[in-house]
């Protein structure tokens, strides 16, 4: 008997081959009808015999293209119309289109293989790609998906890629993107007084460049690149030197996965994610008896690694390198450099040479970074190859929500009936391009989703750039979202979880509801309300804002506060390093209770410990003073015994004087710093499972939800999460945003919604 079926599919579903496939899948299966794009996704209608039928409503979701993505799925019957054949239809858009924009991909295997073949028309050409790989997002302007809303516009294609983008049979039918030599994109080499380079092979005349250790900007998918030889120290620390970053470690890329496997432990998910087609950096344990160069990343464990996700990245490793530093092209924290004219402007002085090219980069997009922990991918940047791939809800948002995220590695997000999307990394709003980013991006966005929010929510911050940004827009309700209550929302709803949690929310600073600072949190509650359950025994930080830059500042607030005057008489490095005069001059700060606001933030105790451990007592970059601390931990903290302090906790205010003497102690006593700095991780860690247990026997919530910038400490983190199973807690952990500020928006938009 037959049947015919009207489906509707919504999600990533156009520029990825649907229509393709589905039309095959049609033919195979002897059914009539028609698939078309529209403003909602792609709409099929198919007609044949009910097994027939239902094969191919199975098939479809099984088989689907890779990039393809699939939010909602909705099958009805309707009346036969006895169509000869199957047949693909002109695109009807008509209205607002909410169909989703795919993330950009890297070079998928078939293209590869073309490119590698002598004679084919795209022999060794840099920017091949068809309907399963390449430029997305970042060549995007505006909706819907076509041509002419990408900067492919500058160029017409040739006769044959028309044939190929015309035919549903060709693997690049409706490639956006499409081009060959003859018609499409070209790289150009200039040397930094902006001479063209005479060349006719400009990326083989790069390799040599490289090879003899100049640094080169490279125009990539989202942005520049500065890269070197990662064999040569010269060249790294000359980049060190002209970038000004004397510390952060540099991403690395390397030809294919075994070739990381020879500097970095590499298990088997890591591998997947390496070899994921969204091309993240992934940290990796780096392998003692690695050969790179030291000044690639100093006293860090791990080397963040990358394999090749541009058809240049390939031609540029194919029999040259093995590994190459591939860092982001910018100053410190200001956003990554993507025109040409801003390559010359600015990275003149940090660049021998330009390899640029022609396709503008509409959306700047940084690569995502990740790491394997705890059995799952934890994402800690957010951007390329994730971005605009939506978070999936099972419920609605009540009204399209507009979020602006935090001020530090700043996020985006916009909701859409069960959908939310966060923009790429903006990063930090502290400088003009960042704001401008950050305003591109919210325009952007509301774009990319055809929706206009009703609602903006903000930190409650007032110093934010986002939240006054927020204040700035007319007519449009806003909802204030306690910094760490966003925080334990994003967990949950990432997690799609609505029950009442205990949050443990540990991060550096967030603006608390008190006006104090606050980042060492145990919350309860929901997506709705939360009460606070115990916190970190407020400090001073000595000089404001400058005690998170120097953490010595933070070591001296907390050996004061546990040990008043007798402090002074401790043979601590911290102690005997800073200047009398400097130390007086704090210690009366402290006294006169003046620029020294209180903080509960648990990224300052990392701090604390850093220093007092002669660690790290000023940083170069972010958090470096915690990040070398849990560095410094080679034992299992499996094995490792907490201090002996009575961790039968009451809540409030969580008292840290005891476990700062045993630190302190042990230190004095010449105990390897090693072991002090796990048996810190232990205790702390331990203090808060014990709080945790007295909630749950205060009110029977047995969930805990871990957010927070801290949880990038994964030595931290696995063992956190470990113990707190172990002890019966179902724990809700972040795999799809990041748990620091960058997972923020998503957070302020469950919130908001709630509170609708
Ligand atoms: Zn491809
Ligand atoms: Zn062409
Ligand atoms: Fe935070």
């Amino acid at each position: 008997m037959l049947k015919r079926h009207l489906i509707q599919i919504d999600g990533i579903v156009q520029g990825v081959g649907f229509r393709p496939f589905v039309f095959r899948l049609a033919k195979s299966l002897k059914l009539t009808g028609s698939v078309l794009n529209s403003n909602k996704g792609v709409t099929i209608e198919v007609e044949g015999l009910q097994d027939n039928l239902t094969h191919f409503q199975n098939r479809l979701r099984q088989e689907m293209p890779p990039l393809a993505q699939i939010t909602d799925f909705n099958s009805n019957e309707i009346p036969l119309k006895n169509d000869e054949r199957f047949i693909i239809m002109q695109s009807e858009y008509k209205g607002d289109s909410s169909v989703l924009i795919s993330p950009d991909m890297s070079l998928c295997e078939d293209c590869m293989r073309e490119m590698l073949v002598p004679g084919n028309r795209r022999f060794h050409y840099p920017f091949l790609n068809c309907t399963n790989c390449g430029p997305r997002f970042t060549i995007i302007s505006d909706t819907p998906y076509d041509r002419v809303n990408t900067s492919m516009i500058e160029f017409q294609m040739c006769e044959e890629c028309d044939k190929e983008y015309h035919d549903p049979a060709d693997r690049r039918f409706h490639a956006q993107p499409n081009a060959c030599p003859k018609c499409g994109p070209q790289y150009q080499l200039f040397d930094r007084e902006k001479r063209q380079v005479n060349t006719n092979d400009p990326v083989k005349h790069t390799k040599m460049l490289l090879r003899t250790g100049r640094i080169v900007a490279l125009r990539g998918l989202g942005g520049y690149h500065l890269v070197v030889d990662a064999k040569n120290t010269a060249a790294i620390e000359e980049l060190r030197e002209r970038k000004r970053r004397a510390e952060k470690p540099f991403a690395l890329m390397a030809a294919n996965a075994d070739i990381v496997e020879k500097h970095c432990q590499v298990s088997h998910r890591e591998r997947l994610a390496l070899q994921q087609q969204t091309r993240p950096i992934v940290l990796l344990q780096a392998r003692y008896s690695s050969k790179l160069p030291k000044a690639i990343a100093p006293k860090s464990k791990y080397y963040g690694f990358m394999l090749p996700y541009l058809p240049l990245h390939h031609l540029l490793m194919l029999d040259e390198f093995e590994v190459l530093v591939m860092t982001s092209a910018n100053y410190s924290d200001e956003p990554i450099v993507t025109s040409n004219q801003q390559a010359f402007d600015y990275l003149a002085p940090l660049a021998d040479y330009f390899l640029i090219h022609n396709r503008e980069i509409l959306q700047r997009c940084d690569d995502s970074i990740i790491a394997v922990s705890a059995g799952h991918q934890r994402i800690l940047r957010r951007s390329r190859g994730y971005v605009p791939a939506p978070i999936i809800l099972n419920n609605k948002i009540k009204a399209p929500i507009l979020a602006v995220g935090a001020e530090l590695k700043n996020t985006v997000a916009l909701s859409n009936g069960n959908k939310v999307v966060l923009s790429q990394h903006i990063g930090d709003l502290d400088n003009p391009e960042a704001i401008q980013f950050f305003k591109n991006s919210i325009t952007h966005m509301q774009k990319l989703l055809n929706i206009k929010p009703h609602y903006i929510a903000c930190d409650m911050h007032p110093e934010y750039l986002s939240r006054k940004w927020a204040y700035e827009q007319p007519l449009m309700p806003k909802i204030e979202v306690q910094h760490h209550h966003a925080h334990l929302a994003s967990v949950m709803a990432e997690n799609d979880n609505t029950r009442k949690t205990i949050g443990i929310i540990l991060d550096g600073t967030g603006y608390g509801t008190d006006k104090t600072i606050w980042g060492g949190e145990v919350l309860i509650g929901d997506m709705k309300d939360v009460s606070r359950y115990a916190w970190f025994e407020p400090v001073p930080m000595p000089g404001g804002e400058a005690a998170i830059r120097d953490p010595w500042r933070m070591a001296i607030s907390y050996l004061q506060h546990a040990f008043g005057s007798a402090m002074q008489k401790l043979t601590l490095p911290v102690l005997q390093k800073t200047k009398p005069n400097e130390l007086n001059l704090l210690l009366q700060v402290l006294e006169k209770e003046v620029n020294s606001p209180k903080t509960s933030s648990c990224g300052r105790l990392f701090d604390a410990i850093a220093s007092i451990l002669d660690i790290r007592h000023s940083i170069t970059y972010e958090a470096q003073a915690a990040i070398e601390l849990e560095m410094s931990v080679r034992n299992n903290l499996q094995r490792t015994l907490a201090y002996p302090i009575n961790y039968n906790l009451n809540h409030g205010a969580l008292n840290f004087v005891p476990l700062i003497r045993e630190i302190v102690n042990d230190k004095v006593q010449n105990v390897p710093v090693d072991n002090i700095a796990a048996r810190f991780h232990v205790s702390l860690a331990e203090m808060l499972i014990a709080i945790a247990i007295r909630a749950r026997k205060d009110t029977g919530i047995a969930q805990v939800g871990l957010s927070g910038g801290v949880y990038q400490n994964f030595t931290f983190f696995q063992y956190l999460v470990e113990r707190l199973r172990g002890e019966g807690f179902k724990v809700l952990t972040h795999s799809k945003v990041p748990p620091n500020d960058g997972g923020l928006s998503l957070g302020q938009i469950a919130v908001a919604n709630a509170r609708l």
